[in-house]
């Protein structure tokens, strides 16, 4: 709707109520209204018509001054007390002074005609009032216009607040710890989460840098060029990063950073989402000290374990081998001899045993010396075992003394195996004078049941073979054989 009114609008047909006392006069009156194209009512008196105005409103009213029950300007006051839409009210009088007319203006009037009516007058009048009552109705559009618009600022003011108070609950309430900055890298949000996690209060972390606020706690991701990348719109996905807080603690953090954007999809900022993994982190860190741990631990068991496996070897062997000769010792002989005797008792197989005696080994060791004598009887007992056959086994039964287990060996065989024995050991050169050994034989045939027996008689065959004058072998059943004989000669 424009400012200036056309003439349409303001001959724009209207309701006119005419309070008029003289018949006459009225009817003048509601003819020339009604020419103009207005509706007209009629009241014959100020009450009549203030009946009327109560009941419905009446853009136009047109009143004489002088009227039965409630003049015409008694009629404005109520008109103008009665409130509502407006109504423009037209006071005619024969009386058009100064005074008269100030005193209907103060009342509310809005015009004031001659009387008796003039029709002439009457149209400019009523285009006058047309006027006032469209530029009235404007002003009202304009108010009302103005309320809406007001009411609806109003609205959109209470939904921001509601929706920014919410907006910050939320953002303040997250469970992870999330911070935001502006494209001059200082921290504009900063949660409770992130006061928990980083023991950084948010008086102290707003408006920070935020290399700053991170310096020397933690280089990534928080340099410069990588959140210039995040500011031209790039995400950060699951970086991990770490710090040491205000209580010395370190705690690590799996962040997510990415650009905040505006309506027109600008980055406005960049915002930053935390999940606390320091339980993961140090768990993960606690579990590969005690697999390190393990490891060395396991590795040093497994050290201990091999030195003590030698270790036992060694004693084994040591247990069993005689340290001078490397031959097995007198233990082992026993032991052997006795699983060998135990064989021999079971299968009845013969079971034949060598003992022999270094000869006159006091005078070499007197001569050469101990440490000579210990040579000759480790040469002696290396040429022993390379005279060994399969399945026979030689010890060092004790000083100069060696003894040779015969499994299955009969007496025949084993006297023979007892002269290779001491023809090696005569053969053999010792780089001094001849070295010889005499040799006492012994078999088991089944009657004897004493393992112990039988060293005995390979003892006393070895005696024999010393007494007929050394560096020879005998067996014991010989030895007997041929005592039973001279027995028999001197009988
Ligand atoms: P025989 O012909 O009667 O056996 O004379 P023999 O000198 O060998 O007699 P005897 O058994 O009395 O002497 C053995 C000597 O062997 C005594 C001892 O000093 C010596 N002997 C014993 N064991 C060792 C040893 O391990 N090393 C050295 N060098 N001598 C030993
Ligand atoms: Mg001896
Ligand atoms: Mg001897």
């Amino acid at each position: 709707m424009g400012n200036r009114s056309t003439y349409e609008d303001v001959l724009e047909p209207q309701l006119v109520l005419v309070a008029e006392g003289d018949e006459v006069e009225r009817n003048v009156l509601a003819r020339h209204l009604t020419d103009l194209g207005h509706r007209v009512e009629l009241a014959e008196d100020g009450a009549q018509a203030l009946d009327l105005l109560r009941h419905r409103h009446y853009p136009i009213v047109v009143a004489a001054w002088i009227l039965p029950q409630l003049d015409g300007i008694e009629l404005t006051r109520e008109i103008r007390a009665l409130g509502g839409a407006y109504t423009y009210v037209v006071i005619g009088t024969a009386h058009s002074s100064r005074s008269h007319r100030l005193l209907a203006f103060e009342a509310g009037v809005d015009d004031v005609v001659g009387r008796p009516f003039d029709g002439d007058e009457l149209f400019s009048r009523m285009v006058v009032a047309g006027r006032v009552l469209a530029t009235e109705q404007q002003m009202r559009q304009v108010v009302r216009e103005r309320d809406n618009a007001q009411e609806r600022l109003r609205d959109a003011h209470r939904l921001l607040t509601v929706a920014s108070t919410r907006f910050e609950e939320l953002f303040d309430g997250l469970p992870i710890a999330c911070f935001t900055f502006d494209h001059d890298f200082r921290i504009r949000e900063w949660n409770r989460e992130s006061e928990q996690l980083f023991q950084i209060p948010p008086y102290l972390a707003i408006d920070r840098v935020v290399w700053e606020l991170f310096s020397g706690k933690s280089r990534k991701p928080w340099s410069k060029s990588t959140l210039e990348k995040v500011l031209l719109g790039g995400n950060m996905d699951q970086v991990e990063w770490s710090m040491t807080r205000q209580d010395g603690t370190m705690c690590y953090m799996l962040a997510n950073i990415f650009p905040l954007r505006g309506m027109n999809n600008e980055v406005r900022g960049v915002i930053c989402g935390n999940v606390d993994i320091t339980a993961r982190k140090e768990a993960e860190q606690r579990g590969e000290v005690h697999v390190k741990q393990l490891n060395v631990i396991a590795m040093e068991l497994e050290r201990e374990r091999m030195k003590l496996e030698e270790a036992n070897t060694r004693l084994e062997h040591m247990a069993v081998t005689d340290g001078l000769t490397g031959l097995r010792n007198r233990r082992a002989f026993q032991q052997l001899f006795e699983e060998e005797f135990e064989k021999h008792l079971r299968s009845e197989h013969p079971l034949s045993l060598i003992l022999l005696d270094v000869d006159r080994f006091k005078q070499l060791n007197d001569h050469y010396g101990h440490t000579t004598g210990d040579t000759v009887l480790r040469e002696l007992a290396d040429t022993l075992q390379r005279t060994c056959s399969v399945g026979e086994f030689a010890a060092r039964y004790g000083g100069e003394e060696f003894v040779i287990i015969l499994p299955n060996a009969g007496p025949e065989h084993a006297l023979e195996r007892a002269e290779a024995f001491r023809e090696a050991i005569e053969a053999h050169d010792f780089g001094i004078n001849h070295v010889t050994a005499s040799f006492g034989v012994a078999t088991a045939n089944g009657k004897l049941t004493d393992g112990k027996k039988l060293v005995d008689q390979a003892d006393e065959a070895l005696y024999e073979s010393k007494r007929r004058g050394r560096n020879r072998s005998t067996h014991y059943r010989h030895m007997i054989a041929a005592r039973l004989n001279l027995s028999l000669d001197a009988a």
